[in-house]
């Protein structure tokens, strides 16, 4: 049965459309993007057609069979290795020069190759005549057209993908010519190689020459310990030095050089275009959006409104869930004992965990569908290009900036949108910083305090003052990362403008599907196993059934006193401060809910009670517990202390390793202890206390 399976690679340039082939092929549902970086790794999946087995492989989209990323690497790799029956060429066929560049590439490795011109709709509204027959002939490969999105053209492919398997034409004999002094260097390195058996059969002799003539670290690490390494190694040292004195130090860029050549003389033979449709338009709208002047505000009503699509609309959605949540927490209460561990471990404990899990859905549903359409159309990649050369004097990069002002809403879905920052440090750094902006749980918390003991006149000010210190700090510890823990040049790439396209509503969907369900899979249990934690240190040793003095005896209450002494020199050192702060880690806005308990505010009393408790506070000495200054102490220290639970969850997830977690939850709260030290400090010397 073994001749009855295929194996079928789909390789293409980012966005070309390969796994919209996949998913239409396979049935399976993986994410759409316009955007690169997308699709990190491989993806398979086998499904029958005309009585064959087709094991379809998804690369991930590349530019080139360079070694310059992981990507390539992944791609070829598999290609070189796993050597696959066929393999699909997916070509954007509307910008066929740069797709075609991976293809001149493909066709050196001896494969059988099968070209999809892909986005056929688009390339015929844009291009007069395109001379498919001639284009064919002259890279020496069948091409098939498709409309992936439409479906069309795609059972055309299968059944050419059939043939080529069956007949196996004989491998075409075309090469690119790279002209007579580089050819006769290949053809001595191929002579070499030839030699070792291991070596001929694994590569194509003349793409192995010409990738080690290119210097490329992979291939020569692999290819240069066989049994004719010496020679090889040799041969391939003349041949270098001699090129290089001919056509200077940069082989690599000669051969691409040659390769756009080539693409350049076909296209100008077999395709007539009038005029660039889709790129002019996109030219046109670009005027506007990536203007000096509007296009940074532009770009800032279009995050606010993001912000306000999310906030307003998830807001009776997640009244929704927490009515879910009271509902469930009643019938409890109705139905187990009363005032047992069982009830308040599946009230507080069970119901609140979940709770706190799904209120976090439909935020993030909600700013990644939005996020979604502007990244899908085109819009994101303008906005890193507007925010680049800003970001890059933080330290950071053009795609970090959405992160950040997410950051302002939620950092769980800021740190989950990190994944669009290809630089891996750029990335990390990001994800480290994000905390600091200070998200909508934490408001709640700054508007109790500022109301109770600011003026109506300075609230305002205050308030922002905080959300400013928030930005300083993150940019603060941005550049202090880049420049001592994750050091280097930015990576230098090119900032890709996509043409814009309207985003389908299917990708779309999928693309928030992809973040909701990971979130929930990988973030939510961590999440709720916190909150149970929580609940498990504030309900035990259960000794007594008044809320506040249960709280003071609990675990949850000797830790908070433990700690107090740490935030003498803060202003704040009062053990009920301190177990509120605790409670904050379950969720910033629970240390309101805490706060209440601690200073006895009857469950169904206004907050306004609170805020008079709090005015009315006093320490063990009958002083009083806050003065201005300490309050604003105090609401630095909850702005920059460690992330929530859920934040600390997504940060694991995101980098794979609670490493970083533990990291973020140590530094941030350094952090924000010498912050408050030197404002409460600071404060006092000028007399402000
Ligand atoms: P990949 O990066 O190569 O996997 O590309 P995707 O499959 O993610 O496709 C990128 C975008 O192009 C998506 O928005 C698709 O809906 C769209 N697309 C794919 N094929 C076609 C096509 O034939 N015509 C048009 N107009 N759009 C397409
Ligand atoms: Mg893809």
């Amino acid at each position: 049965m073994s001749n009855k399976t295929i194996t079928v690679a789909l390789a293409g340039n980012p966005n070309s459309g390969k796994t919209t082939i996949f998913n239409s092929l396979t049935g399976s549902r993986k994410r759409i993007g316009n955007y690169p970086g997308v699709t990190v790794e491989k993806e398979q999946a086998v499904f029958k057609y005309k009585g064959y087995q087709i094991k379809l492989v998804d690369l991930p989209g590349i530019y080139s069979l360079t070694a310059h990323s992981i990507d390539e690497i992944v791609a070829r790799n598999f290609i070189i290795d796993e050597k696959p029956d066929v393999v699909v060429n997916i070509i954007d066929a509307s910008n066929l020069e740069r797709n075609l560049y991976l293809t001149t590439q493909l066709m050196e490795l001896n494969l059988s190759l099968i070209l999809a011109f892909n986005m056929y709709d688009l390339a015929q509204r844009e291009v007069d005549v395109m001379d498919l027959d001639k284009l064919s002939q002259l890279m020496g490969t069948v091409i098939i057209t498709t409309t992936a999105n439409k479906k069309k053209g795609l059972n055309e492919l299968l059944d050419e993908v059939i043939r080529v398997f069956k007949e196996k034409p004989a491998c075409n004999d075309y090469t690119i010519t790279y002209g007579s002094k580089i050819q006769e260097e290949i053809e001595k390195i191929e002579e070499v190689i030839r030699k070792d058996d291991r070596l001929a059969k694994r590569y194509s002799s003349r793409w192995l020459a010409i990738k080690l003539l290119e210097g490329d670290d992979d291939v020569s690490k692999k290819a240069i310990n066989g049994s004719c390494s010496n020679e090889l190694v040799a041969v391939i040292a003349k041949s270098v030095k001699r090129l290089k004195v001919m056509f200077g130090d940069d082989l690599e860029a000669i051969f691409a050089d040659k390769r756009y050549g080539y693409i350049s003389g076909a296209c100008s033979e077999a395709v007539v275009r009038s005029y660039e449709l889709r790129h002019t338009t996109s030219d046109q709208i670009d005027k506007l959006l990536i203007n000096r002047v509007v296009g940074l505000p532009i770009f800032l009503v279009l995050m606010w409104s993001v912000f306000k699509f999310t906030f307003v609309l998830s807001e009776p959605l997640v009244a929704l869930i927490e009515n879910g949540q009271n509902f469930l927490a009643n019938l409890a209460v109705k139905f187990l004992p009363v005032g047992g561990a069982i009830q308040s471990l599946v009230v507080d404990g069970i119901i609140g965990g979940v709770g706190s899990v799904l209120v976090f859905v439909p935020i993030i549903f909600l700013l990644f569908l939005a996020m979604g359409f502007l990244e899908y159309s085109g819009y994101m990649a303008r906005a890193a290009f507007i925010m680049d050369g800003f970001m890059h004097k933080l330290g950071l990069h053009g795609r970090s900036v959405i992160p950040m002002l997410l950051g302002f809403g939620c950092n769980v879905p800021a740190i989950m949108a990190t994944r669009t920052i290809n630089d891996k440090r750029d990335r990390l750094v990001t994800i480290l910083v994000n905390p600091f902006m200070s998200c909508g749980a934490r408001l709640p918390v700054y508007t109790l305090f500022i109301a109770a003991f600011f003026s109506q006149e300075a609230a305002g000010n205050v308030l922002f003052s905080l959300y400013l210190i928030g930005i300083v700090v993150a940019i603060i510890m941005a550049k202090i990362f880049r420049n001592y823990m994750f050091r280097g040049e930015a990576n230098a790439f090119v900032m890709e403008l996509p043409p814009y396209r309207l985003p389908a509503l299917k990708g779309l969907l999928i693309h928030v599907w992809d973040m909701v369900s990971a979130y929930l899979k990988k973030a939510g249990t961590i999440i709720f196993v916190a909150c149970v934690a929580i609940w498990f240190l504030s309900n035990f040793p259960h000794n007594h059934d008044i809320k506040s003095k249960q709280l003071e005896q609990s675990y949850a209450g000797k830790i908070g006193k433990a700690i107090t002494p740490v935030f003498e020199p803060l202003g704040f050192a009062d053990w009920r401060t301190s177990v509120a702060l605790i409670g904050g880690f379950g969720a910033k806005e629970v240390i309101i809910a805490t706060l209440g308990t601690v200073h006895s505010v009857g469950d169904n009393e206004s907050g306004e009670a609170l805020r008079v408790k709090l005015q009315n506070a006093i320490d063990q000495e009958g002083r009083k517990l806050f003065t201005k200054l300490s309050v604003y102490s105090l609401m630095v220290f909850i702005l920059l202390y460690m992330p929530c639970a859920a934040v600390i969850a997504v940060i694991k997830r995101e980098t794979g390793s609670w490493r970083w977690s533990i990291f973020a939850v140590f530094y941030t709260t350094v952090v924000a202890w010498m912050f408050s030290f030197i404002i409460y400090q600071g404060g006092l010397l000028l007399g402000l206390g």
